[in-house]
């Protein structure tokens, strides 16, 4: 029988390197509840970083874990699963080293369904490096490398891991540890890639980027997706989102009928509705909380392991010579 753990059983007592009120606090703690909640044997998880703030969590889990280099954590993490599918692994990564140097490996993690689970700290800016913009700084920040205003377009994550087919993908701000909660409990429990967006707090470089959609009056500002329900928000609850013309749009309740409300599901095979809420970005609509997609597709892992069997069971002998002098190559003769 699985031993009982707390959270505590998942630190290993070393002070967390982290600035007073960042955000990461929340995360670390937050998932070591998580582990210690599950049936999974404290020896099988596995948490591997790649660089920056974020990336330090290996340090300070009381797990199994790898902290890589720069934007390489995922392929690092499926190399693991794929010799030992038993385990259960996490990446932690943020929003610079996951979405720029990284920005490849996010693409094709998804699109393979590895079963690895990714923590993606979005905070928006470099901060170990002391404030440079990153892929998700907002049009026009002003920071150290931008000093007259950021002029590219942010990288959109969940977008991006919807449309290269990520099986579960989810969005939750650092301060909802409740929601927090369930969402890492539901990703540790799904079988492929899941990729969970953490809007956290950098207190020294990004101290302001979160505030509007997270801290004043969350409930005009974010709408929380739960599975099978219209999609209402507001103070009191009075507005809600329909789809207008391929396009979504805010509507007062009192204006419509309730029928015609837009219903979240993220159960549903085809992803179009959930990369649609996925583009829902503030000021323009609520920001969208919650999961957005959640489906059962075979994993990397599943389909390596299948053809590997088959193999073996036709007797297909198929050396490293063999490979060599198979159809495509041919022998060069001296013709003197
Ligand atoms: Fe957190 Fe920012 Fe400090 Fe890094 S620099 S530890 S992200 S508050």
């Amino acid at each position: 029988m699985r031993k009982k753990y707390t959270s505590q059983d998942f630190t290993n007592g070393v002070p967390p390197k982290w600035c007073q009120g960042c955000g990461d606090y929340a995360v670390f703690k937050t998932l070591t509840t998580v582990f210690a909640h599950q049936t999974i044997p404290k020896e099988q998880y596995v948490v591997v970083s790649g660089i920056g703030c974020s990336s330090r969590l290996p340090y300070y889990m009381s797990t199994y874990g790898f902290h890589s280099i720069h934007g390489r954590a995922p392929t690092v993490a499926l190399g693991v699963k794929m010799v030992n599918p038993h385990l259960s692994v996490w990446v932690v990564t943020g929003d610079g080293d996951a979405l720029a140097i990284g920005g490849n490996h996010y693409n094709h993690i998804m699109r393979r369904n590895h079963d690895v689970k990714i923590i993606l700290f979005n905070n928006q800016i470099y901060g170990l490096t002391k404030g440079q913009h990153s892929p998700t700084s907002p049009l026009g920040l002003i920071t150290k490398t931008t000093p007259f205003g950021s002029i590219e377009s942010p990288v959109q994550p969940i977008p991006q891991a919807i449309a290269s087919g990520a099986t579960f993908a989810a969005r939750v701000p650092y301060t909802d540890m409740d929601l927090l909660g369930e969402v890492l409990t539901a990703a540790a429990q799904h079988r492929g890639t899941a990729i969970i967006e953490v809007l956290v707090r950098c207190a020294i470089y990004g101290e302001d980027l979160f505030d509007s959609p997270t801290s004043d009056n969350t409930k005009n500002n974010t709408i929380l997706l739960k599975n099978k329900e219209p999609l209402i928000f507001g103070e009191n609850r009075d507005k809600g989102i329909i789809m207008d013309s391929f396009e979504p749009k805010i509507v007062s309740l009192d204006k419509v009928n309730k029928r015609d409300l837009l219903v979240h599901d993220a159960h549903r095979e085809n992803a179009n509705l959930a990369y649609l809420l996925s583009t829902m970005s503030f000021p323009e609509f609520p920001l969208p909380m919650g999961i957005f997609r959640q489906v059962s597709k075979p994993t990397y892992e599943d389909a390596l392991h299948e053809q590997e069997q088959k193999v073996i069971a036709d007797q297909r002998q198929h050396g490293l010579l063999d490979t060599f002098m198979d159809r495509g190559t041919w022998e060069l003769k001296n013709s003197v």
